[in-house]
């Protein structure tokens, strides 16, 4: 697997360190809430993440999944994405955390947003691992975010390709040769 990728964008020790930076900052801001908060996590690509991440997080806190694709097997080009598993979320009166992996054009990002608004949350902030530069419209925005990278499509730490490489430790670059 490690002889698919060309270059190691982050490696896993400058991952934890950083996600355990968030966890920090993500703990100062809910501080003063003693009902905790309640995680919103977007699957697939976030799940190495959130576990790290929650590991960070010392106060009482729920998490929810919601499953979000928008990259249907071997394609690096978005094709809008669809929410499908979110009749189980319930964030009515509470301290909201959307959780997810790469903020890019913000598509994903401002559907969770609209749903979980509907649902009526107290308060409703985002993190993110990674970010992308200039594509997202303004508005679609996040509060934590981990590391802001180049345009290009990276894979590991929860990313795929076509379902593979989530299980790297690091965030990288697969071959180009690799890509359809
Ligand atoms: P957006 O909706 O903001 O354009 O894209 C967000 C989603 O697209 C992410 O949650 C992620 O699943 C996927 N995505 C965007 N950029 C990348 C990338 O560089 N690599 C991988 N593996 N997925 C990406
Ligand atoms: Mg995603």
């Amino acid at each position: 697997m490690n002889q698919d990728i060309a270059r190691v964008i982050i490696s896993e020790e400058t991952l934890l360190h950083r996600v355990q930076e968030m966890g920090h900052e993500i703990a100062h801001a809910y501080a003063d809430n003693p009902d905790g908060m309640t995680i919103v996590a977007v699957l697939s690509g976030a799940i190495i993440f959130l576990a790290d991440l929650i590991r960070f997080l010392p106060m009482k806190l729920r998490v929810d999944l919601v499953t979000v694709s928008s990259y249907p097997g071997k394609t690096t080009r978005s094709v809008g994405p669809k929410l499908t598993n979110y009749s189980a979320v319930n964030v009515r009166d509470r301290d909201v955390l959307i959780v997810d992996d790469i903020l890019d054009t913000g598509s994903t990002l401002s559907l969770v947003q609209a749903e979980l608004t509907r649902s009526g949350p107290r308060s409703l902030r985002t993190a993110v691992l990674l970010r992308k530069p200039g594509k997202a419209p303004s508005g679609i925005e996040a509060n934590f975010v981990g590391f802001d990278i180049e345009d290009e499509f990276v894979v590991g730490y929860g990313l795929d390709y076509d379902g593979m490489y989530r299980n790297l430790p690091y965030v990288g670059l697969l071959r180009s040769h690799l890509y359809e």
